[in-house]
């Protein structure tokens, strides 16, 4: 389906990013796996995505450091023509209520999730193609708030009103630009919540279960795919109905 594409997943060491990069490679793309920390983890994902007969690279950037990014864009130049599907996934939480929140606890969570979509974008843009694709992860929490994450909920929700701007910017050039709202997934990210995430699955989720990453990735190679082609703009929940 993406033969002959090259993406850029961000945060690709593992979680969503992981599923992602796989399931474009499992589609053909080449893929270059963005990391901040760890990169073991990310060669090993470099390993599991060649094992798909495509390329693959790990270049280290911290996201939410402009002249980080930059210089991943330009080594990412070297071994790549251009990227043609980019995907802004990289993201942290650090979960305090609004009396309690550090400025460092607010910049930092609005730096690596939403300042970062930023650097990011406007970096590789120049190296999308017409007909590119530019699929950022955001989160109902963007849409509906949550107790404890005035920082992410705020960086989350400033990535709608990003995708919904820049989609009207780059039409022209048929690049299509997306945002994907998750649920619970399972991760590292929320691994730490046990007894919210038991109620939620009882209560408040439709389909009476987590997400599991593939549930997104399956999502993103579909914006990736020429299937999408006249879907832009637009925010996909994939939260088992949490949501609605
Ligand atoms: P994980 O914590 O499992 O993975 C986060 C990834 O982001 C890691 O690869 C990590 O790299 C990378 N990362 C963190 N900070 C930086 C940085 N400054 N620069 C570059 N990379 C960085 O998280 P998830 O997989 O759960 O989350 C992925 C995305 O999905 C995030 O944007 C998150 O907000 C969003 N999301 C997740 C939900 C969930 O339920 N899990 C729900 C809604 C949205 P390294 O390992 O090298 O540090």
């Amino acid at each position: 389906m993406l033969k002959g594409k090259v993406a850029l997943v961000t945060g690709a060491s593992r979680g969503i990013g992981k599923a992602i990069a796989l399931e474009l490679a499992k589609n053909n793309a080449d893929v270059i796996i963005n990391y901040y920390n760890d990169s073991e983890e990310a060669q090993g994902v470099v390993d599991e995505v060649k094992k798909y007969g495509v390329r693959s690279i790990a270049v280290q950037a911290d996201v939410s450091k402009p002249d980080e990014v930059k210089r991943m864009a330009t080594e990412i130049q070297k071994d790549f023509e251009k990227v043609d599907i980019l995907v802004n996934n990289a993201g942290i939480v650090k979960d305090r209520s609004l009396k309690n929140m550090t400025l460092d606890e607010w910049h930092s969570v609005i730096n690596t999730n939403l300042n970062s979509i930023f650097y990011v974008t406007k970096s590789i843009l120049p190296s999308i193609p017409g007909g590119g694709r530019i699929i950022s992860i955001s989160s109902i929490v963007g849409q509906y708030g949550n107790f404890g994450q005035c920082n992410y909920a705020a960086a989350k929700a400033g990535i709608i009103g990003f995708t919904k701007s820049l989609a009207k910017e780059l039409g022209k050039k048929k690049i299509t630009v997306n945002a994907i709202a998750p649920g619970f997934i399972k991760t590292n990210l929320t691994k730490g919540m046990p007894l919210v995430k038991k109620k939620m699955i009882e209560y408040m989720i439709p389909l009476k279960e987590e997400g599991e990453v593939e549930d997104v990735a399956s999502v993103v190679a579909f914006l990736a795919s020429d299937g999408s082609r006249y879907v832009t703009g637009s925010v996909i929940n994939v939260d088992g109905g949490l949501a609605f």
